[in-house]
């Protein structure tokens, strides 16, 4: 909106509310600008890890390999290891970027023939068995191909973070719309901060041995919004947890 043309204040309740609005968007401004340099902190930082791993063992096959040809292959998977990593670190960056800066086109769309696909395809790349509760039919107004996305990241997660023989729930049904595991659950004090970019669930846990990039839920809680829904996080009983979802029936 040009300068010039807002509205010209004439009472002093009109200044003091102006005023008050103009201090919120500059707050604002001020909180973005703070978010994107964290981000471009924990971004360098993140990298930083893996290309430190591949510079070191560079240098080990530089100076030892020809003396010590047996270390070569060690040094070399944690070459391959790590540049794995960042090359999926770029790929989820490229993805959130992405996501940020689309705009979707969102239509009525049946959520049972769209997730039973999403379900179809992914049971074939997982151990576990993937069970699907699902109604006749369940309209929202959504953008299908995110949808596929979300369901797809959120099956990734529970079959990372819960055992082989554990079933997953996905249930797409007026009643709810949920991925549910067996896994060892998400802590309270997690569930506030695992949609946060980067962030990685407690080290002792599950996360220990599974790799990842702490982005994927970053990702799914923008795609969510992208189609004016929410998400959240609630224990599966007895063990788990369940990613519940509302998408807009309409509007
Ligand atoms: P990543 O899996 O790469 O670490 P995500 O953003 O997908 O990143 O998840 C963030 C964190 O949330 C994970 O590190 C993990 O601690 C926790 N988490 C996500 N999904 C589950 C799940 N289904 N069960 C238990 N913990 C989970």
């Amino acid at each position: 909106q040009a300068v010039d043309s807002l509205p010209v204040p004439t009472k002093p309740t009109e200044v003091r509310e102006l005023s008050i609005e103009f201090n919120q968007l500059l707050h604002s401004i001020n909180q973005q600008a703070e978010n994107d340099r964290q981000f471009v902190s924990n971004v360098s930082h993140e990298l930083k890890t893996p290309i430190a791993g591949i510079r070191g063992h560079v240098e080990l096959i530089q100076r030892h390999g020809k003396r010590d040809p047996k270390m070569v292959p060690d040094a070399l998977a944690v070459i391959d290891r790590e540049s794995l990593r960042m090359q999926r670190m770029i790929e989820s960056l490229l993805n959130l970027s992405h996501a940020s800066q689309l705009t979707i086109d969102r239509q009525p769309t049946d959520l049972v023939p769209l997730v039973a696909k999403v379900v179809g395809d992914y049971q074939r790349q997982i151990a576990q068995d993937i069970m699907l509760v699902a109604d006749d039919s369940v309209r929202r107004r959504v953008n299908s191909a995110t949808v596929e996305q979300i369901f797809l990241a959120l099956l990734n997660n529970a079959g990372k973070y819960s055992p082989p023989t554990g079933i997953i729930t996905v249930r797409v049904t007026n009643k709810e719309i949920s991925v549910s595991d067996v896994g060892p659950g998400i802590s309270n004090g997690d569930k506030a901060r695992v949609f946060e970019r980067f962030y990685r669930g407690s080290q002792t846990g599950a996360n220990s041995t599974v790799k990842g990039t702490g982005l994927g839920l970053a990702i799914v809680k923008q795609l969510v919004a992208l189609n004016r829904g929410d998400i959240q996080i609630l224990d599966n009983q007895p063990t788990g947890s369940r990613f519940l979802m509302h998408f807009p029936t309409d509007s």
